[in-house]
């Protein structure tokens, strides 16, 4: 392996797992909010409706590398069911924050992960790079799960504009951690995302199969689409200690 000094990290099913019934939780707090606030809504319609537009704005940003936001999906299932509502609105960003407070309250770390980040810091630098939608409820995530403090930086899709495997997310972690990209470690479990974005920009890719090697029930849009195996040659790692090992021995 080449001279490594810094190390990325993916978030989702990476350094933490949520609950599978998180998103059922987070589009009923979304209901809640939208009627809360005098949007009148019929569930199983709203349910419906906004899966398959949300899913046609997921794919979309899939497809060309630049973020979406929930704000745009939900004001179009509304419109699509004769309300008079703008992504912008007050009541679209309430409903917002609603949906993703069952991700936050849902959220847990992977095991030995804090102790893993905390041991390599002294030795690397450490960076986050998450596809995440709404980045606010990403960093409140990693507050929340006390992960904030371990890293030197935390680069979010959501706020980047774009998403890997795009180029430019890739060159901004390495801007970022003001390393070449040929230095920086990247760790995720998504073969398309993680390992093939890192592997053509230029970082070299750690597959991190823990959720997958123990199956473990991943919630619905987190899930990675692609359950291949990565296309190009990668280290993959099924725990942290199988990380440190490979950093021992590239030493
Ligand atoms: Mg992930």
């Amino acid at each position: 392996m080449k001279q490594i000094t810094a190390i990325g990290f993916d978030l989702f099913n990476t350094l933490i797992t949520v609950e599978a019934s998180a998103l059922d939780e987070a589009v009923q707090r979304l209901i809640d909010s939208l009627r809360s606030d005098g949007v009148p809504v019929d569930p199983d319609r709203f349910r419906e409706l906004h899966r398959d537009i949300a899913v046609q704005h997921v794919l979309q940003a899939r497809q060309d590398g630049r973020e979406t936001h929930n704000r745009f999906w939900i004001s179009q299932t509304l419109q699509q069911l004769g309300q008079h509502v703008q992504p912008e609105d007050i009541c679209i960003a309430k409903a917002v924050e609603a949906y993703f407070s069952a991700f936050l309250e849902n959220s847990a770390i992977i095991p030995e992960t804090t102790a893993m980040l905390q041991r390599l810091k002294g030795s690397y630098r450490l960076g986050l790079l998450s596809n995440f939608t709404h980045a606010p409820a990403a960093r409140s995530i990693l507050d929340n799960l006390e992960l904030t403090a371990c890293f030197d930086t935390l680069l979010i899709s959501g706020e980047l504009g774009y998403r890997k495997p795009h180029p430019r997310v890739f060159s901004a972690l390495a801007a970022s951690l003001e390393t070449e990209p040929g230095q920086i470690l990247y760790v995720g479990d998504d073969p398309r995302s993680d390992v093939a974005g890192a592997w053509q920009n230029g970082l070299t890719p750690v597959w991190m199969t823990y959720v997958r090697d123990r199956n473990i029930p991943q919630a619905p849009g987190l899930a990675s689409l692609q359950q291949e195996d990565p296309e190009h040659d990668c280290r993959r790692i099924s725990d942290w200690k199988d990380l440190l090992e490979l950093l021992d021995s590239s030493d």
